[in-house]
């Protein structure tokens, strides 16, 4: 049984039809997308994962939700070699990063056990896209040093590594050269772009440099900020630049201070009021997502009722909520005054439904309104109805907006749309010819 911390793909008989089903997020996308690159380059052919000889999975270990999902993949597709209908089973990504030699132990039906991949051993241009053609996301940085107590990311990834400017930009002029219309700019924390290599946060001068190679991509969009580490000249660029989505998302899991403090996360609340504040002044119409942990040890009923009425305060547009998952190796599994289960899920519900009813109204202020709109598909089983996302929605995350019309669209063209609904998060509209 092979287990690496890097693909050696040689290992895989040449010209094998390989597949990967990907789970996680949208940084281990990237990763699955920079293993079919060298599998690609070293002769083999990238196919479906349905119809193929090998599949990966590349596998995610976040929460126990997570790695139950992997679990489940990793059982079914041994199924699917013992029936022969597939050659070879591959294990890759966050579980088998963190819980390699274990796996190895459980299943000897797989035939390889791969890690996550390093950035800097290859050319990210060489990646196998696996988003629509029109999106893509931009990796710019791996792991992250911030100790957030809950968080087992850092354990898994290991030190945080940002790529050099020149990387970054080949690998946009590359997406711009393809037609992408729009980037989604990605790491654990993007905000500390360039602590490591430039001594400094230099997100800011990327986005300016991504700014000016961007010829066909329109939209440039920052996932993944942590709080502490935003700056006035980052929020400066982001009002600026016109490409720069008024987007921007922004976990800030917490707002009492005693639980800031008790997740690490280096910022106070009186610092997380002055930060959304000056956000929302330099840019007017910004779009903030956020998300928040319920539930974390030590969070009683005075500090969720604060979290709450500061969700209510701040109206953010995007908001998601997690319940806190005790994770082995992190400083908060082996904190005091765990919450039970049925409170974090009563204190995520309450939340979920103060923000639909937030959401619902900021959605109501497009009603009327002119939207710029990037085209994603066709509604199935529909001849005039298109849907598509503005700068305000994420891909896969946030909203959509539901365009008729009497021209063809297609995926990727942009079209400017008069909004006349909305709904709890999306939005519908008619095209403008
Ligand atoms: S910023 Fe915190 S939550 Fe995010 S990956 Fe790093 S340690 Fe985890």
């Amino acid at each position: 049984m092979k287990t690496t911390t890097d693909f050696h793909t040689e290992r895989l008989n040449a010209g094998q039809k390989v597949g990967v089903i990907n789970l996680g997020c949208a940084r281990n996308l990237v990763d699955a997308q920079m293993l079919l690159g060298r599998l690609k380059k070293n002769g083999h052919r990238i196919v479906e994962a349905t119809q193929a000889q090998t599949v990966i999975v590349n596998t995610c270990a976040f929460i126990e939700e997570a790695r139950q999902e992997s679990i489940d993949t990793i059982l079914n597709l041994i199924d699917l070699k013992k029936k022969g209908k597939i050659k070879k089973v591959i294990v890759a990504g966050c579980l088998a990063q963190r819980y390699g030699k274990d796996l190895v132990k459980e299943f000897k039906d797989v035939d390889a056990f791969m890690g996550t991949p390093t950035m800097s051993r290859q050319d990210m241009r060489e990646q196998v896209q696996l988003t629509p053609r029109h999106f893509a996301y931009v990796k710019i940085c791996e792991s992250c040093f911030n100790a957030c107590s809950f968080c087992a990311i850092p354990k898994i990834k290991g030190k945080f590594v940002s790529r050099n400017i020149e990387s970054v930009l080949k690998e946009v002029a590359s997406l711009d050269a393809k037609g992408v219309q729009e980037i989604n700019i990605i790491g654990q924390d993007i905000t500390a772009y360039g602590m490591d290599i430039y001594r400094q946060k230099t997100l800011a001068k990327l986005l300016k440099e991504i700014s000016r190679v961007c010829r066909n991509i329109q939209w440039i969009r920052l996932l993944y900020a942590f709080p502490a580490h935003m700056t006035d000249e980052l929020i400066a660029t982001m009002a600026q630049e016109d490409k720069v989505c008024k987007y921007i998302d922004m976990p800030l899991q917490h707002i009492s201070d005693h639980i800031l403090k008790a997740q690490n996360r280096n910022i106070t609340t009186a610092q997380t009021y002055e930060l959304v504040r000056k956000l929302r002044t330099a840019i007017p119409d910004v779009f903030l997502r956020t998300t928040y942990i319920v539930g974390l040890p030590g969070e009683d009923q005075a500090a969720f009722e604060q979290l709450r009425r500061f969700n209510q305060e701040m109206r953010f547009e995007r908001v998601g909520v997690f319940l806190y998952s005790k994770e082995e190796g992190t400083a908060a599994a082996l904190m005091p005054h765990q919450v039970p289960q049925a409170v974090k899920k009563e204190r995520l519900g309450l939340l979920m439904s103060d923000q639909q009813a937030i959401s619902k109204k900021i959605q109501q202020t497009f009603v009327g309104r002119r939207l710029k709109v990037l085209i994603e598909e066709q509604e199935p089983n529909s001849e005039d109805t298109f849907i598509g996302r503005s700068q305000y929605d994420a891909p896969d995350v946030d909203g959509l907006v539901y365009v008729r019309s009497s021209m063809m669209l297609t995926p990727g063209q942009f079209v400017n749309v008069n909004i006349t609904d909305a709904y709890e998060y999306d939005l519908a509209g008619v095209a403008i010819p």
